[in-house]
């Protein structure tokens, strides 16, 4: 006797209507949430799930986050939750959209270069 055993990588994406004010970018944008997991699949039926990890991505501009899995547990529950910046761990900037781009807390300075502080202000960036 012998089994159908497949281990495959998957991926689930959450709707989730929370508008969010960018912290990388300075924009309005949405989270758009999705799990990751491995799957073991018993004659082609997903038999078992786990590994499962949450992930937060922005819309504006395309940073990544971590998500708190308490957060992402409720989310694939269906449940309204607001996902707040302490549920979230940052995983790469946004690029994908304006590389290198930058705006002081200060004065609102806005650049693509790469300063490392405000040439208008000289706040650290
Ligand atoms: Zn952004
Ligand atoms: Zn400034």
């Amino acid at each position: 006797m012998f089994f159908i055993m497949g281990i495959t990588e998957d991926r689930k994406d959450f709707e989730l209507n929370q508008l969010i004010t960018c912290s990388v970018c300075g924009k309005y944008g949405r989270f758009i949430v999705f799990m990751t997991y491995t799957v073991l699949s018993l004659f082609f039926i997903p038999t078992f799930k786990w590994n499962k990890h949450y992930y937060v991505q922005t819309s504006c501009c395309g940073s990544l986050y971590e998500l708190d899995p308490e957060i992402g547990k409720a989310i694939a529950r269906g449940e309204q939750v607001e996902i707040r910046q302490e549920n979230l761990t940052k995983i790469s900037s946004g690029g994908g959209f304006s590389s290198g781009y930058k705006k002081c807390r200060q004065c609102g300075y806005e650049t693509t270069e790469d300063f490392e502080y405000c040439p208008k202000c000289g706040t650290r960036f």
